[in-house]
């Protein structure tokens, strides 16, 4: 299942550019910082939020899938290398609780070692596909070295597929040290972010990752947040 062709593609990364750390230097306790997350990819629509978040200079946090790592090595090495923060979002999408503890152990390891394989990078942070979790998933995170990232509005994009409706849902949303759920692979959420994006700068948000609206305070392995 893993790709040991991959290795040498990761190896070759080791020198990632500079602006991976950029947005670690905004202080999110003296400016108005916002998250935006993006669940489910790699996809095929992932590039072109990339452009769009790279010409808004506009820093974000994706949770990634393993098997479409897998499908995507290159997608998922272009999200790394735009300084961008990635999270483990297990191998199959699988809901989490209904599964015993090895299955749940394998989801999140087998992701964990995709995703380095791939980008060079083991992430830090999970979150569990449809916001299924319990006390048990959370210390099996905990196991695997991992924190547990939730959100504070969700947007509900893969339901509503208009660009309209999207725009509207995620602007109503947005407030300081605030992290809004979205989705990379829903064409319509992609479509719209350049005006989404262009707005939130206007309202003076910072889009920054996670561990940056962390403040240094996290992740932390076992713990859950938002
Ligand atoms: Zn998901």
């Amino acid at each position: 299942m893993v790709i040991h062709a991959l290795l040498a593609a990761s190896l070759a990364l080791t020198a990632l550019p500079a602006q991976a750390a950029q947005s670690a230097a905004v202080d999110c306790a003296r400016v108005k910082c916002l998250a935006l997350t993006f669940d489910d990819g790699p996809g095929r629509t992932t590039p072109a939020l990339l452009k769009a978040l790279s010409k808004a200079r506009a820093k974000a946090t994706f949770f990634l899938v393993g098997k479409r790592v897998e499908e995507r090595p290159e997608v998922a090495r272009q999200i790394v290398a735009r300084g961008h923060a990635i999270g483990n979002h297990t191998y199959s999408h699988a809901s989490l609780p209904a599964h015993s503890d090895n299955d749940i152990l394998d989801e999140l390891k087998v992701t964990q070692d995709v995703i380095e394989e791939v980008t060079g990078r083991r992430p830090t942070m999970f979150r569990p596909p449809y916001g299924q979790t319990d006390e048990r998933v959370l210390g099996l995170a905990g196991q695997t070295e991992l924190a547990q990232i939730l959100w504070t509005d969700t947007t509900l994009d893969w339901s509503l597929r208009d660009t309209k409706k999207i725009k509207a849902t995620v602007l109503k949303a947005a407030k300081r040290d605030g992290v809004i759920l979205m989705h990379d692979v829903v064409p319509q959420t992609v479509q719209v972010m350049p005006e989404i994006l262009k707005e939130l700068k206007k309202r003076g948000y910072h889009l920054v990752t996670v561990p940056t609206l962390l403040r240094g305070k996290g992740p932390t392995p076992g713990e859950s947040y938002f």
